[in-house]
Order: C-alpha cells, then structure tokens, then sequence
C-alpha cells in the first residue's frame, strides 16, 4: 500500500457523473477569424512584430519577448486585419491589445527546428528556445518556463511534476494524461537534464487510479522518478499545497518554490516543453474542459488560442443566449465571462455553461459571527474572518501581519461560511492595496536615492569649482554659493579639469537615467 499525502484543511468533492469519454480528446475546426489578447502592461507598442495588413504563417511570431513576457505566436497562416489597443475582456481595468488575425485556412507553417537529441544542446540554449516557442505555466500563473528553469540552476534538488487536478469538474491535464504521457515523461527529463536535479515527483490525486498505475510501469526502473499520491481534496493543486504535503515544508512569505530547492511545473507545461524542444512547436493551442451543468457533461477539446468563445459554442450548438451562463474556471475559482468574443488564452484550462436561473429571494450577507468554519477549511492554515475584518476595515498593516499575501484565492472559506460573506472579493481587493503600498514604498526609496545622489554630485561639483576656482557653465554656478566667491576673482582656463568634470557629470546622468527606468 502506497503512502498518500495529506494537507490540512480543504474540502472532499463528490465525485460528479460524468461522460465515459471524458478523456478523449476531441477536435474542434479552425475559425476564420483569430483573437489574441496580450496584456497590455507586459507590452508595450514597440514589441509588435507585425502590422495590419501583413501575412503571416502558422506559429509566427506576433510579438518580442522581455525580461517579463515571452513571445506570442500566430495559431494560424492568414493576415493581420487589426491591431487595437485599450480592449477589455473578462477584468474590466485590465488594458490589452487585440490582436485579429483572419486566416487563409491553408495551414501554412513557418519552418519548424526539430531536434532529436537535446543532451547534445547546452541548457542554456535549450532555454533560449523554451522561451523563442513561447512557453509559460499552465497551470494559470503564465509565469515564464524559461525564466523559471534560468532561476532553477543550481538552485533545485527536486523537480515535482502537479498532476493535481483538484476541482472535480476540470480533467484536461488528466486527458493529456491518459493521451500523452509518453511526451510527458520525456519533457521532464528534459526539465531534469537542464536543472540537473536529483530526485523527479510526480504528483497525482488518489482517485485516478488508472493512471497511477500506467505511471508506476512507465517508472519502474528509472531511480531519478517517484510517484507521490495525494488525497482526493479541493484544493490540492496548488504548488504551496504540493510543497507542505510533500515535505511539510513551507515556502516563505515573498518566496518561491526554488528558494527552498524545488522546481515545480504543471503536468500541462511539461508538455509544451517536450513539444518546444523536441518538435520545434510554439505554443499555440491546449486542451480546454467543457462542463455542462445541464447535461452534467463534461469533455475536453484541443482548442488553438485566439479561438473566439463564441465561436466554440456555436460549434459545439450549446445556444449561448440570455438563458446560458458562461464562466471561465472550475466550480470554486470562475470568472462570468461578459464577452463572448474573447477568445481560448493559453491561462485557460476549462468553460462551465451553466443555465440562467431567477434567483427567487436575494442572497442575503449577514455579518460575521466567528462560527470558525473559515478557519477549519483554510488549505494554508490563514485566519479568513481576521482577514476579513482587516481588508474590511483597511487595515492593511494587520493584513499584512496576518499573511494575507499567501491566501491563494481558492474560496473555499466563502463557501463553508453562513453568512454568505463574499471573502474573497475582499482579500483581493486588499491583495491589490498591498502590492500598491509595496510599490510606492519601494518608489519612495528609489526617489530618496536619487535625491541622495543628486545632493552627492552637487556637493562634489562645489568641491571642484572650489578646488580648481575654475568652471565651464556659468548656469551651474549660478545653483553654488561658491559662484559668489569666486566671481570677484579671475577665471583660469584648464582644459583638462572641464573634461573631468564633464565626465563626472555624464556618468551621474547615467547612474540617475538607470534608476528613473527603474521605477518607470
Ligand atoms: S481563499 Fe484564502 S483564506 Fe480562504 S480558504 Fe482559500 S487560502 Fe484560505
Ligand atoms: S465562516 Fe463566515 S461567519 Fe464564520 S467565522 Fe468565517 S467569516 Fe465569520
């Protein structure tokens, strides 16, 4: 009997009905018209690759990559028909630009770099092309795989592979599983090899018991991988989670994972490198889940990003008028999507369809009254009604004391709670006052450093106008009191002290040019 590992806190989900078929993979056709929506603070105007107007070919790149964003490929060959800027979708303050592409239908790629062999490439240019194919988490942080593997080297013992799939409506990894776990198992020795760690963990839930045992056949004779089977609870997916279950280690506030030495992907991710580095393949499309409350159906389809919404409803004939609800997520963590032309992201892993109902009596928010059922369910072992009482209050100081940057957002303290407090709007809403207060203070010490400098540099500009009794611009005298004094005696010309001093100059421009980009 294998160990199961277990987290505090969290919530058992019935298992649902669901299809018998809920692991095939379906299809879904091409639409005419592609939108892809970048998010507008992780680019800016000038990393636009493309123009309206311009062909482009299937996995083209539309976008530079920085320090913060990788690169977005075309998901079809075709024309760009708009670039707009200031679109909205699902996050009303969120700025995006919008890209549409009408496509040819004539699957035109551009060339793909095959490789065979990736131990015959450094890590670091397996890197270079983890990041040029534009792969990110997908387990819905989006963060960089590249940047993620850049941090890890020398850093990581431990890779740990989330095969977790918590909420009980969602199995697309699980289909990519049942489909693909011979690619899978070849991404994470990619992963390994780049990393160079010495253990690989797989992480499943309890209850998918075919898989667990295709895993355990697949890995019986490699030392480097261990199968680790977590209890059947919402929420298990989360990395924190992962972590404490695994180790009873906890990621410090501020931290990561690869801070207490352990690289972790999504099973998904894992995927898309193998796919990247193997198939020279840019990330263009993922396996969405479909649950239909009515039907109580759920199905998985590999859908290409920029598929619009409602493209995918009319395809699929599910009537997406006034009497259908459509969110984006599972049963626990869902945005209602308000415009149906927003299109598959590569942070989406599922679409619930739920029938529009009248509510008859109004949900009522009574106040809090410390029954502490909050507190029981809590997975990272928070206080949500102090939390509560804090955001409520803006009392951002205790917030902050009481780690309200940990909460994960998984809601499940809303759902225990009898008086229908909405919780997690608050944590959010307080999330974002925090990370606001982080930035100005860290604003604050930048502008207080330039000051500083800007003081320093005066200072020594008046230590050689008085050293030397001799300067070049009158205009900067004019700022020093010595100007007084010295304007009574004559100006001796010194070539070499005015280039001095005019190096001295540029080079503090410089140093204050690099912090002003700091903080823009
Ligand atoms: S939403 Fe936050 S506070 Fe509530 S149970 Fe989840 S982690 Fe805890
Ligand atoms: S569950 Fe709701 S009512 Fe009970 S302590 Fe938590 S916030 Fe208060």
């Amino acid at each position: 009997m294998k160990k199961k590992y277990n987290f505090s806190g969290g919530v058992k989900c019935l298992p649902i009905n669901q299809d018998t078929n809920k692991y095939i993979i379906n299809y879904v056709p091409y639409p005419t018209k592609f939108f892809i929506y970048v998010k507008y603070n992780t680019l800016k105007k000038n990393m636009l690759r493309v123009k309206i107007n311009q062909k482009v070919l299937c996995g083209e790149p539309l976008t530079f990559g920085d320090s913060s964003s990788v690169p977005i490929h075309s998901p079809t060959s075709g024309l760009i028909e708009n670039v707009e800027f200031y679109s909205k979708h699902v996050d009303l303050n969120q700025e995006n630009i919008k890209i549409t592409i009408i496509s040819d239908h004539l699957e035109q790629w551009i060339r793909l770099k095959k490789i065979n062999n990736y131990k015959l490439y450094s890590p670091k240019s397996l890197i270079k092309i983890i990041y040029q194919l534009g792969i990110v988490g997908l387990g819905g942080a989006q963060f960089s795989s590249a940047k993620k593997l850049i941090l890890s080297i020398n850093k990581v013992h431990t890779l740990i592979i989330n095969a977790v799939e918590s909420d009980p409506y969602i199995t697309a990894d699980y289909s990519l599983m049942h489909n693909y776990f011979n690619e899978i198992f070849i991404g994470c020795e990619i992963i390994s090899w780049i990393s160079k760690v010495e253990k690989i963990l797989i992480v499943i839930q309890e209850d998918k018991i075919e898989l667990i045992s295709k895993i355990q056949l697949l890995i019986e004779n490699k030392k480097l991988f261990k199968i680790c089977i977590l209890k059947k609870k919402y929420p298990g997916g989360s990395s924190k989670i992962i972590i404490k279950s695994l180790t009873g280690k906890e990621i410090p506030n501020g931290k990561h994972a690869i801070d207490i030495g352990y690289l972790i992907f999504n099973i998904s991710t894992v995927y898309a490198i193998k796919r990247a580095v193997i198939n020279g393949e840019p990330l263009i499309h993922r396996i969405i889940s479909l649950y239909d409350y009515q039907n109580n159906l759920s199905k998985n389809f590999l859908i290409r990003i920029g598929t619009p919404i409602n493209f995918f409803l009319n395809y699929l004939k599910i009537d997406n008028n006034l009497n259908y609800k459509i969110y984006l997520g599972g049963m626990f963590m869902k945005d209602l999507l308000t415009n149906l032309n927003y299109s598959i992201s590569k942070d989406m892993n599922s679409i619930l369809i739920k029938k529009y109902k009248k509510k008859n009596k109004k949900l009522i928010n009574y106040s809090c009254i410390n029954c502490g059922y909050c507190v029981q369910v809590c997975p990272i072992n928070l206080l949500p009604q102090k939390l509560y009482l804090y955001s409520k209050n803006n009392n951002h100081k205790d917030a902050k004391k009481s780690y309200i940057m940990d909460c994960i957002e998984c809601r499940i303290c809303e759902k225990v709670c009898p008086s229908n407090i909405n919780l997690v709007k608050y944590f959010k809403n307080e999330k974002k006052q925090q990370n606001k207060i982080k930035i100005e203070i860290n604003q604050k010490k930048i502008f207080f450093d330039l000051f500083q400098l800007r003081e320093k540099r005066i200072l020594s500009q008046k230590e050689n106008i008085y050293k030397n009794k001799n300067y070049f611009n009158h205009l900067s005298l004019i700022e020093s009191n010595i100007l007084e004094k010295l304007s009574t005696k004559k100006l001796i010309s010194n070539k070499e002290i005015e280039k001095n001093i005019r190096k001295e100059i540029l080079r503090s421009s410089i140093k204050r040019v690099k912090l002003k980009n700091k903080i823009l």
